[in-house]
């Protein structure tokens, strides 16, 4: 067993990866706190559209993405308005095969959709997780209450629309022989066969380049070699044979396979659940989006439960440029709280704790 305990936050894409981390080895991920995700942006193909628009990275104070549009604020203070649809020109092509909106791999999965301004809503998944909800009720870090009916029905109604757009597009993909994996229907018996026969060269051939990586670093995490590299773009592999025996990458990938208990299930829009509430942080109030995660990352860290947290956080010079850390301290959590619209290798920083794998 991992000494670490690590809280992670992350897109559904991110916790199917930390899921199968956690399903095929001993890993120091203790509990899943797993964001509501529409789409995310290509780093490189944004940088194109900004020069369409005359501008550059460099430019831009803060990015959101609201009513039908998406805004720049620049750091010259003028603000620049492009229609949605234009926005989703640069979406990563993989986004266009997810069909979860609401991280159900997740302890709890938490988003804006369904609550009212300055709540969150909040889907407890596992026994781990309703156990952490309840208390931190009880500790007055957070206050909670029922999602009603029709807050419900929305946030089931937008979830099962990604679910059905994106597994239409799963099916043309598979159709013109591009597979997505991550769906197909097999016994855990089957995937371990599959595992068994399986390195790095298939998973290049069958996710990174036919556009279903989510380009998030669980392959390279996982490498007992250090072979995998991945910068800005695609995970690469040094120029040196796998040992036969080694599989790992092909196993955690969040597009390969995946075992029965975390495959999606078309049916449920948002997954299985124990409960669904709506949320507010009785402990900070600095930003909206993301202040209920904040609120439980800082009761988990306060009260020992977990060592440290995996968040993702963006660069002073940089705001459109995400980047993963391990961090115990609560400053630094509220500085990171937000929506990023880019990925990034989440798992990287746990390089550092690795241990034994597979
Ligand atoms: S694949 Fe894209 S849409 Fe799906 S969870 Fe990851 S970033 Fe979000
Ligand atoms: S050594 Fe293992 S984990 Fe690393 S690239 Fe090869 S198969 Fe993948
Ligand atoms: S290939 Fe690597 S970086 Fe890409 S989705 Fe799979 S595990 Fe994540």
């Amino acid at each position: 067993m991992s000494k670490e305990k690590i809280a992670m936050v992350g897109t559904p894409c991110g916790i199917m990866a930390a899921s199968k981390i956690q399903h095929y080895t001993d890993s120091p991920i203790y509990f899943k706190i797993g964001l509501f995700c529409m789409e995310n942006f290509s780093y490189l193909y944004f940088t194109k559209l900004l020069k369409e628009l005359d501008l550059t990275m460099d430019d831009i104070e803060k990015f959101r993405i609201e009513k039908g549009y998406a805004f720049f604020n620049l750091k010259n203070g003028d603000q620049v308005k492009i229609s949605l649809s234009k926005a989703k020109t640069v979406v990563r092509k993989n986004c266009n095969i997810c069909v979860e909106l609401t991280s159900e791999t997740s302890d709890i999965s938490v988003g804006s959709i369904g609550s009212e301004n300055g709540w969150s809503t909040v889907i407890v998944r596992t026994d781990k997780g309703e156990k952490i909800i309840k208390d931190a009720i009880k500790h007055k870090y957070i206050k909670a209450k029922e999602l009603t009916p029709s807050q419900l029905k929305l946030l089931e109604r937008i979830a099962s629309n990604k679910k059905k757009a994106n597994h239409e597009n799963i099916e043309e993909r598979e159709a013109k022989a591009r597979p997505v994996l991550y769906q197909r229907d097999k016994t855990d018996e089957n995937i371990m066969e599959e595992i068994s026969e399986s390195n790095f060269d298939d998973l290049r051939a069958n996710v990174i380049n036919v556009g279903a990586c989510v380009l998030c670093g669980a392959c390279e995490y996982v490498c007992p070699e250090e072979l995998i590299l991945i910068k800005n773009t695609k995970p690469r592999k040094k120029r040196k044979e796998c040992p036969p025996d080694c599989h790992n990458c092909f196993a955690v990938c969040p597009r390969t396979f995946a075992p029965v208990n975390l495959r999606n299930d078309l049916n449920k829009s948002i997954g299985d659940y124990k409960k669904i509430l709506t949320v507010k942080s009785l402990k900070h109030n600095k930003g909206q989006d993301g202040v209920v995660v904040t609120t439980i990352l800082d009761y988990l860290i306060t009260k020992g439960i977990v060592n440290q947290a995996l968040i993702v956080d963006k660069k002073e010079d940089l705001s459109w440029k995400p980047y993963a850390k391990l961090t115990k301290d609560i400053d630094e959590i509220v500085k990171a709280s937000g929506t990023k619209y880019s990925v990034c290798p989440v798992f990287k920083p746990l390089k550092q704790l690795k241990e034994d794998v597979i």
